[in-house]
């Protein structure tokens, strides 16, 4: 079964966009998930299509309709699928969180609401019991940005995605730790030579000059990092 993503949004012809190119457009011509977008201003029902209001208590910004956002996802399966709102009050996107949410044994997909102008009715998310997720301590003007971060950082996850099975387990955050450093040919640009260890053929050699770069580099950049990193192992 392939990984199911639905985005319910304001504005459906941003999708899929940056999602139908490199990796996650490859994937999903391949079928390895699918994309359901469904516009929230379908579900508006007087005739100018209002999916906004003014905020109760008054203050800047409109606030999207509670019935119009509701009528959206009644439209969908809740039941199979976790759905959350994508909101700057969330909770932090993580590579645990995506490792979790794309697990073919545990979870058939994911449904995404964005957000516009000053965000939506509390009540929907009280109602539904709706969790929020959040891309980071910023605000974006609407939730199809994250929408792009979150459903790019899944679909690489996905089984067969990736072209060498093991070649996200390196990646940053997957370890625990901030990636080593890359290097390709040539082997000398710009006077500057690729670490001789890496043209040694030695892999165990190879293997610990990444682990001790890759440790250094945690160490100095991210001290939060290395801290969870050292408690783990
Ligand atoms: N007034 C809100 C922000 C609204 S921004 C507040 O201060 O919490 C408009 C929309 O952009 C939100 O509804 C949300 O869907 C999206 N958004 C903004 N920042 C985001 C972030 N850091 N992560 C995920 N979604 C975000």
């Amino acid at each position: 079964m392939p990984f199911r993503a639905t985005v319910l949004t304001l504005y459906p012809e941003m999708f899929p966009s940056l999602l139908g190119h490199s990796l996650a457009g490859r994937a999903l011509e391949a079928g390895v998930w699918e994309l359901e977008v469904i516009n929230i201003r379908d579900f508006a029902t007087d005739k100018h299509r209002t999916v906004d209001d003014t905020p109760y208590g008054g203050g800047a910004g409109m606030v999207l309709k509670p019935d119009v956002v509701g009528r959206a996802i009644e439209s969908l399966d809740l039941s199979t699928r976790p759905c959350y709102y994508l909101s700057p009050r969330g909770i932090p996107l993580t590579q645990e969180f995506l490792k979790t949410h794309t697990n073919p044994e545990s979870s058939a997909g994911i449904i995404l609401l964005c957000g516009h102008f000053e965000g939506i009715d509390e009540r929907v998310l009280q109602h539904y019991n709706i969790p929020e997720l959040s891309i980071g301590d910023y605000v974006l003007s609407g939730g199809e940005v994250a929408a792009y971060v979150v459903l790019d950082s899944m679909v690489r996850l996905l089984p067969s995605v990736m072209g060498k099975q093991a070649s996200h387990e390196q990646d940053s955050f997957s370890a625990g730790l901030l990636e080593h450093p890359h290097y390709t040919r040539p082997a000398v640009w710009q006077g500057l030579e690729v670490p001789a260890v890496l043209l040694s053929g030695n892999h165990g050699a190879v293997d610990a000059w990444r682990l001790q770069q890759a440790e250094d580099l945690t160490k100095r950049r991210r001290p939060d990092v290395w801290e969870a990193y050292k408690n783990r192992v």
